[in-house]
């Protein structure tokens, strides 16, 4: 008999979760205003808003912690990150920052002026809020089949190398000042990028003489999807991987809370040095000193050792496994989602879920209302509410995808937490027909309105 699957870590240390009862949760999310960011983290059983900074770190994790240099200046911490960033990923440059999108905005700080376009993959909600509150624009090049959530293609997160080259070709170089690859693509629904497709992406903007940054916080997983779906690495490791993919890029944007397994932390690296001085400047004014940015000693020992584990395959085998597992078994019951799996999360398709409700209700976040209801599990959406308004006609977007993700933190659920995850969904996908009205926003940010919206229930 074959020996079946079975997680690559054991547990050393738990957490007891609370359960609820529907009476409870219909007071809370009212009381949130049926926003799912503003509920208590206690009024939540199972939690797959994110897989940032949720995911648990190691016994070797908690113990680097305690050899932190809390020096302001040259810690050893520092040097720890610098030498494993050049080792996994090739940079030689690199700038501490607290997280993800602090990095994006020290990096944009230096590379970005009003009126820029910034082609690449579906960017990411914050990459695009500091495009956009520059006054620059976020130009998507995702290949059309993203779009699709039928449809089963290895690599959704491609760019589209016909509309990259439009944009290329029909505006000034100047306002280009950067392409940003995301990997993998959490926009198209985590979704990896090949090394076909990296490769072609660096040709291409070479010839325009326009920089490639990847936005990297999965790459890990984009590089445990290429192995697994590119015949030409099936016997490549993970860390070769890894390698050749940043060669085809100038630099990187890390949020190092996901695939670096850390509770907080990021990075920016970079191959130009004169770049690299350039964006030390706005990393002191917003960050902190060019050796310990955003971050604590401990906390950047902790971020070098969680790229090591990052980029371990037995790691990222149980990973996108349990992802998979989620979403096979929504899959058995018949519910939507967008497939292939993606790395970090499962995608439901809203739309095709609940097809009663109108757009204008926002389709997805009534979904992940019903399914909090029902059992008390966090999803969020990633749809019309995370699209925001147009800057400039304050319409209300619609993308191609309505989505609600059910996102896992890493190593800190089991599959018995995933069935139960799937039945609650089962449960609403049940009632799905008598579901005909969402939500209507009471109040909204001027941008990244969904993190702190608020709603009604439409009866
Ligand atoms: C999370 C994320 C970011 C932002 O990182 P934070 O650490 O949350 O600030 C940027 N891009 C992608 C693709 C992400 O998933």
């Amino acid at each position: 008999m074959d020996l079946p699957f079975a997680e690559s870590y054991k547990i050393k240390m738990v957490e007891t979760m609370r359960r609820s009862i529907r009476k409870e949760r219909e007071r809370w999310i009212r009381d949130a205003r049926y926003n799912l960011f503003n509920l208590r983290s206690d009024q939540v059983f199972i939690d797959l808003l994110t897989d940032s900074g949720t995911g648990a770190m190691s016994d070797q994790q908690w113990s680097a912690l305690m050899l932190g240099d809390e020096s302001y200046a040259g810690a050893s911490s520092y040097f720890k990150v610098k030498d494993a960033i050049q080792d996994i990923l090739g940079f030689e440059y690199f700038l501490p920052t607290h997280q993800g999108r602090a990095a994006e905005n020290v990096l944009f700080s230096a590379m970005i002026t009003e009126g820029n376009l910034i082609p690449g993959n579906a960017h990411f909600d914050t990459t695009k809020g500091h495009i956009e509150f520059r006054k620059a624009t976020a130009v998507d090049c995702t290949i059309d089949e993203a779009y699709d959530t039928t449809l089963d293609h290895p690599f959704k997160g491609n760019v589209d190398l016909e509309k990259l080259e439009a944009v290329l070709q029909n505006n000034p170089r100047e306002n280009i000042p950067l392409i940003m690859v995301t990997v993998t693509c959490n926009t198209a629904g985590g979704q990896p990028v090949s090394m076909q497709n990296l490769k072609d992406v660096y040709f291409l903007a070479q010839k325009y003489g326009v920089p490639v940054f990847f936005d990297s916080a999965r790459f890990a997983e984009n590089a445990y999807f290429i192995k697994t779906r590119e015949p030409d690495y099936a016997d490549s490791s993970i860390r070769e991987i890894v390698r050749e993919m940043f060669q085809y890029s100038d630099g990187m944007t890390m949020s190092g809370k996901k695939d670096a397994i850390v509770n907080m932390g990021g990075f920016i690296a970079f191959r130009d040095k004169i770049l690299f001085r350039k964006s030390s400047v706005y990393n002191i004014m917003f960050e902190g000193y060019v050796t310990y940015g955003g971050m604590s000693g401990r906390d950047m020992n902790a971020l070098a050792q969680g790229l090591y584990e990052g980029t371990e395959f037995d790691y990222l085998e149980t990973r996108i496994r349990q992802t998979a597992y989620l979403g096979n078994r929504l899959r058995d019951f018949g519910i939507p989602t967008q497939y292939p799996f993606g790395g970090h999360a499962v995608f439901v398709d809203a739309r095709r879920f609940l097809t009663n409700v109108p757009k204008e209700e926002f389709i997805a976040q009534t979904l992940a209302i019903e399914l909090y209801l029902e059992g008390g599990v966090r999803g969020v959406e990633i749809g019309s509410l995370m699209a925001d308004r147009d800057p400039v006609t304050r319409k209300n977007r619609y993308p191609g995808l309505e989505l609600m993700r059910l996102t896992i933190p890493r190593r800190v659920y089991t599959n018995n937490h995933m069935e139960y995850v799937a039945v609650a969904l089962k449960n609403v996908f049940d009632r799905r027909e008598r579901i005909t009205r969402g939500v209507k926003i009471l109040w909204e940010a001027p941008i990244m309105r969904h993190f702190t919206i608020e709603l009604e229930k439409i009866r």
